[in-house]
């Protein structure tokens, strides 16, 4: 269990999947041999399988403790969901909830959810299905979900060009908690309360924010996709191939690492490998990444 302390809070990690998905090619057309003799000392084995050439990822959720608050950041793919096209994500049946225990939290623990963003792998278990019905999988929790995202969302799934969208989370995931009355819409900049505050950092999606931790003086950023891999700290210009707005993520991009540089917050992202979390320098006119 990889657990950080920040002032008074406590950040565990909570494992959905970890290991080689995509090809390093396939998800940045940038990289190349001397990319990989450049980095080589670092990327394998945590964020790169040598052996196959695969990028490695990780799906996991943050459980974030704040004195007896129990608060879940993004919450994965979930269980048994169709991924067309992502076959390391595609019908798991992994013991997710079981790891939550562990973790410090039973489902009816947890005080709130808060999703970075609406992608198919940040609200996946949100809710679970329930007599043939999909509802809330914390039935005491608040969710807190970026407005501009959800009416993104909401616009396009009601749409018969691109509905359903996210291989239908969005109607599963989503849509059930609004209609359960659980959901809290917010437009970021956003302060929920006197340890966290929600900034805008879209592009990747629509809405996408980042959730900002302050406690005792010390500072962590759950900055969810604004990058996926350590290579675009280095790289900030490199995109995952997902984004509603390619210009506006690498600009989020370089505002986020900037402000963790400047702040020197706990960098927490949704799917760099291990040690999962760390920090930010900025030299050279760019950034490096000081994780583990
Ligand atoms: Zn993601």
């Amino acid at each position: 269990m990889t657990v950080f302390a920040v002032g008074g809070t406590t950040v565990a990690r909570v494992e959905e999947t970890y290991g080689p998905t995509y090809r390093a090619s396939e998800l940045f057309p940038e990289w190349n041999e001397g990319i990989l003799a450049a980095h080589a000392h670092w990327l394998a084995p945590n964020h790169y399988d040598a052996a196959s050439g695969l990028i490695k990822l990780s799906v996991h959720s943050w459980l974030l403790q704040i004195g007896k608050r129990k608060i879940l950041i993004d919450s994965c793919c979930g269980n048994h969901k169709v991924k067309p096209g992502r076959p390391f994500w595609n019908m798991l049946d992994l013991p997710y909830l079981e790891r939550l225990a562990v973790a410090g939290a039973r489902p009816q623990d947890i005080d709130l959810v808060m999703c970075t963003h609406l992608h198919h792998d940040h609200v996946g278990w949100n809710t679970q299905l329930r007599d043939g019905r999909w509802v809330p999988t914390f039935p005491n929790a608040r969710y807190v979900f970026s407005k501009p995202d959800f009416e993104y969302y909401r616009e396009r799934d009601a749409s018969a060009e691109h509905g359903p969208v996210e291989f239908g989370t969005f109607r599963e995931c989503v849509l059930p908690v609004v209609e359960a009355g659980r959901a809290e819409l917010v437009t970021a900049p956003h302060r929920l309360d006197e340890n966290i505050e929600i900034m805008p950092a879209v592009g990747h999606s629509a809405g996408h924010v980042v959730f900002k931790l302050e406690s005792r003086g010390h500072r962590a950023v759950f900055i969810g996709d604004v990058f996926h891999h350590l290579l675009q700290v280095y790289y900030p210009h490199w995109n995952f191939p997902k984004n509603s707005d390619p210009e506006q993520a690498r600009i989020s991009r370089r505002t986020v690492l900037g402000d963790c540089a400047s702040t020197g917050a706990l960098v927490l992202p949704c799917h760099v490998g291990a040690p999962f979390a760390g920090h930010i320098d900025a030299m050279d006119g760019g950034f490096r990444p000081r994780f583990g």
